[in-house]
């Protein structure tokens, strides 16, 4: 006994060491171009397609013209050192889906930018579309845009498209011809120097990929291009000795059936279409306002196999969680949570169509945080050092401790879920529990007052940096270890609903928006207040299924996430549910931590409603509330 208590000290301040260096010696966030990145304007790639007749004109468009057309400059102008660029898309049988619209169900706005789906047919408000889109201006046709419901990957997609002058000028007069229609004046004719070209030159950037051309050139290619099509695309006035003339408009006033012609990219092999059967995988799981949403089903295996099967890649498969691949981690004491916009929010519709926004930072509450449907290793709060597989159910170490937590915290009630080591090189080791948000990630779980762990090594339970004698004898490379939290409902002082991040900053990661948070790591080291206890609460251990006991006892109060923590490159693979892989012997009646995904989507629905509430008639677009320091 003496002995092995020096063996774990010894161990011990290994491990310590190990911490130490890494936490020196490791840059633990965004890199610096990363960073950069967070603050610039999305830059987008500068993508081609070399599909001449590209505005779908709703059938009435006369081909043959445009074939013969083909050496005109304004259509050729831009093709050079083109690269034909190839999209894959997933086309849904539209009418198996429902009708209408939109993440939001509502009717189209044609005073707002608004992108097709290339895959379901369907229009979505440009602010309903979480994706960083950049400028956009309504009736543009040169991009190809996948929604979350039609992807794969459960993330948007955008790609635009070189326009060339064609294109441009034809959304140039959609635009003028609806501006006329909401200010009453209903004018159908514009002035190619006093409204096109001017249209042109404010709205270049959302216009075209193309740079802006220094000389003025340009204006004749203009005319030239009005009136080539003038007849099948656009109506012509030409009034003699007016200095603004000559005029044009466009031929058809249903402004409802511009798009971009996404069959004609298909034809042209620009655009692959693939077997709709293979799409379901990625809308099964979305967060809120999904209308197919569904609980993953978790890999059932029995012991013994999971070890092999993992290591054969059965289980890996596509990123299919609706998260980015490249979601920033902890940085500073930062964390960072994936934000899609809030169909609730007040003032949508004033801030889809006010046009001086671009720019300006997006007001918090116009967003939510999103909540995932399934219980995952979390992205967003990791160490950045660790590798997280692609269905976020399994995580590589590196060197010293470090660790991850699962998506989704507990605090009140009975929790389980199972891990276990499917790969442990010389001298790895694996310290797993229940920590909370503040609890370091550079480190051991158990090493600070916020977790409490049981290590594989002699199967020592830690917490506070002290270890004891738990479950002797440890656990190796296949044991499944089953976790159970058990968090007192009665006389328990956390809040019932999670907080509300619509008061926190947004900030632009790559495509995407992220509320930004303290991670209370930094405040926590300093802080050396005991925690209130959790009068009979308790974590108890289990190998193999079979019952190790209870590893703590009254632990302290606060919201538990499942946490990882690793020592060099051992592998670990996570069950949070639906079903343990071995039933624990226990009569305590627990619910598998996969379980609080539906139980989160509803609290944190009711979070963003309460704060919608408690602020209504507060919050405004100049001057919303934003409260964190
Ligand atoms: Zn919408
Ligand atoms: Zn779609």
């Amino acid at each position: 006994m003496e002995e092995e208590t020096t063996l774990q000290s010894m161990t011990e301040g290994v491990d310590m060491m190990e911490i130490a260096e890494e936490v020196v010696g490791e840059d633990v966030g965004l890199d610096e171009e990363d960073e950069e990145e967070m603050t610039n304007e999305l830059l987008y790639e500068e993508e081609v397609i070399q599909e001449e007749d590209v505005v779908d004109r709703g059938g009435e468009g006369d081909c043959d013209d445009k074939e013969n057309a083909e050496s005109d400059v304004a259509d050729t102008e831009f093709l050079e050192d083109e690269n034909g660029v190839m999209m894959e898309i997933t086309r849904r049988r539209i009418s198996q889906d429902r009708e209408g619209n939109c993440y939001c169900a509502k009717d189209r706005n044609l005073n707002i930018a608004e992108l097709l789906c290339a895959s379901c047919n369907r229009w979505f408000h440009e602010s309903c579309i979480g994706y960083q889109l950049g400028k956009l201006v309504p009736f543009m046709t040169n991009y190809v845009f996948m929604c979350k419901n039609c992807s794969p990957t459960g993330l948007e997609s955008f790609r635009r498209s070189q326009a060339q002058f064609s294109q441009m000028c034809f959304t140039v007069l959609a635009n003028l011809t609806q501006y006329a229609v909401k200010d009453g004046s209903n004018r159908r004719l514009f002035s190619k120097d006093k409204d096109i070209i001017p249209f042109l030159e404010m709205h270049w950037d959302a216009l075209t990929t193309t740079t802006r051309r220094v000389t003025s050139s340009w204006h004749s290619t203009v005319l030239k291009t009005l009136t080539k099509d003038v007849g099948p695309l656009y109506i012509i006035d030409e009034v003699l000795d007016d200095p603004l003339g000559p005029y044009f408009g466009l031929a058809s006033s249903d402004l409802t059936t511009i798009k971009p012609n996404y069959d004609a990219m298909i034809k042209t092999g620009h655009l692959k279409v693939n077997d709709p059967s293979s799409a379901g995988a990625g809308a099964a799981l979305r967060g809120r306002g999904s209308k197919r949403r569904n609980v993953m089903e978790g890999a059932i295996v029995s012991q013994g196999t999971i070890a092999k099967k993992t290591r054969g890649d059965v289980f890996s498969s596509k990123a299919f969680h609706g998260y980015p691949p490249d979601h920033p981690y902890n940085k500073d004491n930062f964390r960072y949570l994936l934000a899609e916009p809030d169909p609730n929010a007040p003032f949508r519709q004033e801030f889809d169509e006010s046009s001086d926004g671009a720019g300006k930072p997006i007001p918090g509450f116009l967003y939510r945080v999103l909540v995932p449907c399934s219980v995952l290793l979390a992205l967003h709060d990791r160490a950045p050092q660790l590798k997280i597989s692609d269905d976020r159910l399994s995580v590589t170490g590196d060197k010293g401790y470090s660790m991850v937590r699962a998506t989704h915290g507990v605090n009140r009630g009975a929790w389980y879920f199972e891990a276990t080591i499917t790969d442990l090189p010389e001298g790895g080791a694996t310290r797993l529990g229940f920590g909370q948000a503040q609890a370091n990630l550079q480190g051991p779980l158990g090493y600070d007052k916020f977790g409490y762990s049981w290590r594989s090594r002699y199967g020592t339970a830690f917490h506070v940096a002290k270890g004891k004698s738990f479950s002797k004898g440890g656990y190796g490379l296949g044991d499944v270890i089953g976790l159970l939290i058990v968090l007192p409902e009665k006389n328990n002082k956390n809040a019932l609903i999670p907080d509300s991040f619509k008061d926190k900053p947004l900030v632009r990661f790559k495509s995407h928006l992220y509320y930004e948070e303290k991670d209370g790591a930094e405040a926590s080291k300093k802080d050396d207040a005991v925690l209130p206890i959790h009068q009979s609460s308790m974590i108890i251990g289990f190998k193999n299924g079979v019952c190790q006991g209870a590893a703590f006892q009254n632990i302290s109060e606060g919201t538990y996430y499942p946490t990882i923590s690793l020592y060099r490159n051992t592998v670990v693979r996570v069950n949070f549910g639906p079903e343990p892989w071995m039933k624990p012997d226990t009569e305590i009646d627990y619910k598998m931590i996969s379980e609080k995904a539906e139980q989160a989507i509803v609290e944190q629905t009711v979070a963003d409603l309460v704060f919608l509430t408690e602020f209504d008639g507060k919050l405004t677009l100049d001057n919303y509330i934003h409260t964190q320091s």
